[in-house]
């Protein structure tokens, strides 16, 4: 059972995350924090998303086609596996999948959860998300630069964890991306049922926000875990 602990730092609130421990186990915890500075920086976004940050991945670091799931909206544009598990960590048909069935679950899911506890959707506007996955815990290179705990560069704005513990995903309102670790499967090939709750808890957070029903951080973390604890998933 994974432990969500919530960390409310700015009232200006833009982003929010998910994360654990470094023995993949136990912790986990939210921070919330105001969006860095705009840079002087022009990569490949649609302006409407504005100006782009170093979060965002730098050309480079896309998927030559992008990956669009089987759910609205929804389309991977940075898939990077680790250099210490190239074969299990990056894109694969399985790996694939499984996010699939996820996101098709959460979609399945999100409007009854939200007529269930009286959330409003305030419009109907096709969703559009971006998800970016990368190294992210220790033993997959997380802290190494440009991956999802890189907390002096890509994601310096940030506030850094505690030296064991590692952010596991991480949505980003304005940006309409979610960054998230890329250990859908482990290192034996098999399916990581955390990954796939950070996936459906991050995924909340971004339909939450997108469809209007954020106004609160600690109620929108609080949502995230009944949301995956209504999908079966746990927290
Ligand atoms: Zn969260």
């Amino acid at each position: 059972m994974l432990k969500i602990i919530l960390i409310l730092l700015s009232f200006s609130i833009l982003t929010c995350c998910h994360s654990q421990n470094i023995t993949d186990t136990n912790t986990t915890r939210a921070i919330y924090f105001p969006a860095p500075e705009p840079q002087s920086i022009k990569w490949l976004y649609p302006t409407y998303l504005g100006p782009e940050t170093p979060m965002d991945p730098r050309p480079d670091e896309l998927l030559a086609t992008p990956i669009n799931l089987d759910c609205p909206g929804v389309q991977i544009i940075e898939w990077r596996p680790s250099v210490q598990f190239p074969t299990t960590s990056g894109p694969s048909p399985k790996a694939i999948q499984a996010l699939n069935e996820i996101c098709k679950l959460v979609f399945d899911n999100f409007y009854l959860f939200a007529q269930q506890n009286s959330l409003t959707i305030k419009h109907n506007n096709q969703f559009v998300w971006y998800l970016c996955l990368m190294p992210g815990s220790a033993k997959y290179g997380g802290r190494e630069p440009r991956n999802l705990n890189d907390h002096f560069g890509r994601f310096y704005a940030r506030p850094p964890l505690d030296e064991n513990v590692y952010y596991a995903g991480w949505t980003a309102h304005q940006r309409h991306k979610i960054f998230m670790k890329n250990d859908v499967l482990d290192e034996t090939g098999e399916i990581n049922p955390i990954t796939l709750t950070v996936f459906a808890h991050e995924l909340f957070h971004a339909l939450s926000w997108y469809y209007g029903i954020f106004h609160d951080p600690e109620v929108d973390e609080t949502l995230a875990q009944e949301f995956t604890q209504y999908l079966g998933l746990g927290v």
